[in-house]
């Protein structure tokens, strides 16, 4: 026997609702996630997308950005996105090694007797663990190692170093590219000055 389950959203909350429009099944929203009615956003499998879990996580900020910008008054405007960054930009030597997860796995013996799972899914640890192997390619993830190694202390501070919390001061900068190179992540790109 097997469970066969959808992904189709029950969408009879917003029947009736002034200004919210459907289509294939789903709400249309616009750019910002919110929906025809002004103050009802929507995101993840009840919207027009890929319906897996990492797109409604994503779904989820997105929204959380555009309601809290709604809720002052305000547009969100995007940041830029990174460029793509390639392997060879990444800074491998920066990331240590991490040995495999450990996840519980069924004993070879008991795998003849039992429909019991052989690799066991992962827990709260293990689904952490996993997510710190990320290399953040392309996107800063505040380690300040251009901060600390501009040898004109030409990268400042915007914030409390976190991710993005850092400009360069070109009154200093004199194009040396060290923090380039020192970047794990492929991050910081050396361009041409502007005349
Ligand atoms: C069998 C199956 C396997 C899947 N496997 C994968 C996979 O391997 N990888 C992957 O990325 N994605 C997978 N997906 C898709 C993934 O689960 C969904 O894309 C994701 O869960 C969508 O998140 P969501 O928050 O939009 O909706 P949901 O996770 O469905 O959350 C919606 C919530 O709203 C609640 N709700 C609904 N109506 C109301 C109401 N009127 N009032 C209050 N609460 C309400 C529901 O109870 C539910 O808790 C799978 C889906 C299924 C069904
Ligand atoms: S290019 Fe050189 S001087 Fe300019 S911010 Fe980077 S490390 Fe500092
Ligand atoms: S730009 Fe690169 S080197 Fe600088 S803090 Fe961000 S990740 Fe680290």
């Amino acid at each position: 026997l097997v469970l066969a389950l959808g992904q189709d959203a029950d969408l009879a909350v917003l029947d009736g609702v002034p200004g919210v429009t459907f289509s294939g099944g789903t709400v249309d929203v616009g750019a910002d996630l919110m929906t025809g009615h002004q103050g009802i956003f929507a995101g993840g499998d009840m919207v027009p997308a890929e319906r897996t879990v990492t797109v409604a996580i994503g779904h989820g900020k997105k929204a959380a950005r555009n309601i809290d910008a709604w809720l002052r008054g305000a547009r969100l405007e995007p940041a830029p996105r990174p460029a793509p960054a390639s392997y060879g930009g990444l800074n491998t030597w920066y990331y240590a090694d991490a040995p495999a997860t450990v996840r519980p796995r069924l004993a070879a013996a008991r795998r003849t007797g039992t429909f019991d799972e052989v690799t066991g899914g992962l827990d709260e640890s293990t689904a952490l663990f996993e997510a710190r192997r990320c290399m953040s390619c392309g996107n800063c993830f505040g380690c300040d190692n251009c901060y600390g190694a501009c040898p004109d202390n030409a990268v400042i501070k915007t914030g409390p170093g976190g991710p993005g919390d850092y400009e360069i001061d070109y009154d200093y900068c004199k194009g040396c590219g060290i923090c380039a190179a020192e970047c794990p992540c492929g991050a910081i790109a050396m361009v041409p000055e502007q005349p």
